[in-house]
């Protein structure tokens, strides 16, 4: 079973350089956490830091409930898979999985039962008296999966451990590593710059954006009700869409387009006295029609992409592209199209700050 995770006032800097500034989290005994976010926005560090690889500036870490920031990486009780696997290339795949139990001293019954376990979980039977140079990445991977979980930590660290994998093999992978998880509880925090990797990983999501905490809550918030304009256009498939609007007395204004809004969000919004917001809505929750409703708006095609599944249509409305996503493509680049937006599925955003403002009593 996992221990838990602390971090309280957390920052860290390279001389001048902030790199990450006042984390805080905390992260319950046998969690899911994934820290995602784009490159640069400070996902390995933070996890290096959790690691002991990385020295903490300013802050405290404490890993079960102890104070950890001076405790070696040796001494703490981790494994780290990375994306690069670094795997001994003269070493068979078994010695490569209890190479660290040997110097651990674990006795020899133990580590072979270990090794067995591990070895049928992630289908490396076979492979076991193979060097690294003839397997396929994926067994390479699934070889320093085994090496990790092999050592029973309470802390799992993964470092975009999938990144070099093909979609297919990264799927099974993902499987894998659920049923790691469900059988060892081990406090999981896992980087990666997938989304849907940390949608499927995650119980709950660590997003970072410039060395910031942008929203740290389940996938399903995460998507629902994104605490600000930058984790709702991050998260999503094509991302939010987002347009800075007019607000008076239930009425969004486009330039010179209207929409009227239901009846609690208008309430909702007079309360709140903003004139000018930040609407979002995804692409999922709009569609074209040929005619137009109380909610739709008279827009333009100018462009449009199979994404296997469904189409993503871009539309022009007062000089915003909003994407759409839809079932099938009927519409000619260039066409006149009504958009219509689900009143049920809206969000606004604060101008000044582009924090979510929240939802009405029927939303909470
Ligand atoms: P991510 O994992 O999200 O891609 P990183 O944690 O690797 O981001 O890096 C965060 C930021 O810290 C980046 O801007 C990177 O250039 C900077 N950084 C990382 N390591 C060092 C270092 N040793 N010296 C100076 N800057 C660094």
């Amino acid at each position: 079973m996992g221990k838990e995770i602390e971090m309280i006032n957390v920052s860290k800097s390279y001389g001048d350089t902030a790199v990450l500034n006042d984390i805080n989290l905390q992260i319950n005994a046998g969690e899911r956490i994934v820290l995602l976010g784009p490159s640069g926005s400070g996902k390995s560090t933070l996890l290096r830091m959790i690691a002991g690889l990385e020295e903490i500036t300013k802050g405290d870490l404490m890993l079960d409930h102890q104070k950890a920031n001076a405790i070696s990486s040796g001494d703490r009780d981790i494994a780290m898979v990375f994306q690069n696997y670094a795997l001994y290339p003269h070493m068979t795949v078994e010695d490569n999985i209890t190479f660290a139990l040997k110097a651990n001293k674990v006795s020899k019954t133990e580590i072979k039962t270990r090794l067995d376990e591990a070895l049928d979980m992630l289908g490396l039977t076979l492979f076991r008296k193979r060097l690294p140079k003839d397997l396929s990445g994926g067994q390479r991977q699934r070889t320093a999966l085994a090496r990790a979980i092999v050592k029973r930590t309470d802390y799992f660290l993964l470092d975009e451990p999938l990144s070099n994998l093909d979609v297919r093999l990264r799927l099974d992978a993902r499987k894998e590593l659920f049923n790691i998880h469900q059988k060892y509880h081990q406090t999981f925090v896992y980087v990666t710059h997938d989304q849907i990797e940390a949608m499927t990983l995650a119980n709950r999501i660590v997003l970072l954006h410039e060395g910031h905490i942008q929203m740290f809550d389940t996938p399903d918030n995460v998507y629902q009700k994104p605490a600000n304009v930058f984790t709702a256009t991050f998260i999503g498939s094509p991302g939010m869409n987002t347009a800075e609007v007019g607000y008076n007395q239930g009425k969004v204004t486009f330039d010179d387009q209207k929409i009227d809004l239901p009846k609690e969000w208008s309430e909702y919004l007079d309360l709140s006295g903003a004139k000018q917001l930040i609407i979002g809505i995804r692409p999922e929750h709009l569609s074209i029609l040929k005619d137009s409703n109380e909610f739709s708006l008279s827009g333009k095609v100018v462009y449009k992409e199979l994404l296997g599944q469904s189409h993503a249509i871009t539309i022009e409305i007062a000089s915003q592209e909003w994407v759409v996503l839809t079932e099938s493509d009927v519409y000619h680049l260039g066409e006149t199209v009504q958009l219509a937006i689900n009143p049920s599925k809206i969000h606004f955003f604060n101008v000044d700050t582009t924090q979510n403002i929240g939802y009405p009593a029927s939303r909470q």
